[in-house]
């Protein structure tokens, strides 16, 4: 009997990817803390081009004074918390999953972002179920380790499974776990500024995940034992 081809198991990051908190989170820190940090240092035009940056370039291009960063990023986390439920999911991400799901894979996901955040937005879009588990690290660091921890408490190899993700450090998280990555550009960071880092896979829209996800399915055939001999 020849063996069924194993599906991948879909990792899943959460912002950026599934669901777009940077529109708003903008919003809000234009809106609000730069007049209020009575920031003068960047402007909403930017944005863009900081776009294809890392975290830590992005942070020092800012200069807007390392002191004010941590009380900034507490505030966006704080307001996020109250209003993620409100946080629209990208265009085709409710079909992605649904089909995914539908198809016969396990999708799992893995955030800095917090549990109930993640619950609430999913809820909120009815699509908490489709989720098989979600792990939270809260924290923005470190994501290597937290996959590989992941795949310890699932009890799979690291190419069992497959993670998707918007950011520069998902790719570098990733590279350092030795799992692969499809990377989605409609999040953070920007195409041109993913391509330089070498995803194993690059796409523009969520819909283009699913074809990969199958051609992974398919690839992972294994030989008949008559064609191995
Ligand atoms: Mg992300």
């Amino acid at each position: 009997m020849p063996q069924q081809p194993k599906k991948p198991i879909i990792i899943f990051d959460f912002d950026g990817t599934l669901v777009d908190s940077f529109t708003p989170a903008l919003e809000y820190l234009f809106t609000t803390l730069i007049p209020q940090f009575k920031i003068t240092e960047i402007s909403r035009a930017q944005i863009d081009q900081l776009r294809s940056q890392t975290l830590f370039q992005l942070i020092k291009k800012i200069r807007f004074g390392w002191l004010k960063v941590p009380l900034i990023i507490w505030k966006i986390n704080r307001w996020s918390d109250q209003y993620a439920w409100s946080f629209a999911l990208y265009d085709h991400v409710p079909e992605l999953i649904r089909s995914l799901k539908k198809h016969g894979y396990s999708l799992h996901i893995l955030t800095s972002n917090k549990t109930f955040v993640v619950e609430t937005v999913l809820r909120h879009h009815q699509l908490l179920e489709e989720f098989t588990s979600i792990h939270a690290s809260g924290g923005l660091f470190n994501k290597d380790k937290k996959l590989l921890q992941l795949l310890r408490q699932l009890n799979l190899q690291k190419s069992d499974i497959v993670y998707v993700g918007d950011e520069i450090r998902d790719i570098q998280a990733c590279r350092r776990a030795d799992v692969r990555i499809i990377s989605v550009s409609y999040g953070l960071n920007s195409s041109a500024g993913l391509r330089q880092f070498k995803p194993d896979f690059l796409v523009e829209e969520p819909r283009d995940v699913f074809s990969i996800v199958e051609k992974l399915h398919h690839e992972s055939t294994p030989p008949s034992p008559a064609l191995a001999d």
